[in-house]
């Protein structure tokens, strides 16, 4: 099966492997890829959020991003392999860029944090050509943005304005570009610049990354209150037997 579609939003059904040789075919083909990677929180927010759905489904892929969508995808029979992460996808997006020269454009976070991706990208994958850099804080009706990406028409272009700003954002923006990967990373550039500390491996086995983060940004606790709904709703579908 090639999706699995968790409350209205289809899955592709991949591992990260996988996955990101797709996406390697796709940026040679010159075709335009908008991906999506979705954990519980997201695919919540689109169930409330009429607008945020249609940007979604503009996307031509939905990953797995977190443990509870691979959780939820067992108890409803049609396993999906593995998580299939926003920053991981990110980080072999950039090796391969390296190994390709592709180019690349960085969109989103504070100044300060997007420079500091900038000169690690530089520093670990010097064969990638940064063709243009932009804040996250500017003007999201100005097409001004959206033209100079167009012009310099990067292979892939990452998207960091947290969730659903950029989603929406390359929802809106994507007619005007004729080819390159869009993809919305959230925190990544934190985690690349080392403002944001990725979860320690033994956290990341155990699928407890999500524990670290709120052991960390306290502040987030409020955003884990939609899991007990999210695994409600999961089960409301495995017992009407709504799966696709
Ligand atoms: N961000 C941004 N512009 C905004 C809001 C957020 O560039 O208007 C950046 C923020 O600086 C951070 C990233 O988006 O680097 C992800 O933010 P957050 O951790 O809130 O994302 P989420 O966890 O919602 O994906």
């Amino acid at each position: 099966m090639k999706h699995v579609t968790i409350m209205d939003i289809p899955f592709l059904n991949t591992n990260q492997h996988s996955f990101v040789q797709l996406l390697n075919q796709r940026i040679q083909k010159k075709e335009k890829t908008f991906i999506v990677t979705a954990n519980p929180e997201v695919v919540m927010k689109a169930n409330h959020d009429q607008q945020f759905m249609q940007h979604l489904q503009h996307a031509s892929y939905v990953v797995a991003d977190g443990i509870g969508i691979v959780k939820a995808a067992k108890l409803l029979n049609q396993p999906l392999p593995e998580r299939v992460t926003g920053y991981d996808t990110m980080i072999d997006l950039l090796k391969l860029a390296d190994k390709n020269r592709y180019r690349i454009f960085l969109l989103g976070a504070k100044e300060g944090t997007l420079e500091k991706t900038v000169n690690e990208i530089s520093t670990r994958y010097p064969n990638i050509e940064i063709v243009g850099s932009q804040h996250g804080y500017f003007d999201r009706e100005s097409k001004d943005i959206t033209a100079s990406i167009a012009r310099l028409q990067p292979d892939i272009t990452f998207v960091a304005l947290g969730c659903p700003g950029q989603e929406s954002w390359i929802a809106n923006n994507l007619s005007n570009f004729d080819y390159g990967i869009f993809m919305g990373v959230g925190g990544s550039f934190d985690v690349i610049a080392g403002t944001v500390k990725r979860a320690p491996m033994i956290f990341q086995k155990l699928n407890l990354e999500w524990f670290y983060r709120l052991l960390k940004q306290p502040t987030r606790w409020r955003r884990m209150l939609t899991l007990p709904q999210f695994a409600f709703r999961i089960v409301r579908q495995k017992t009407k037997g709504k799966i696709s």
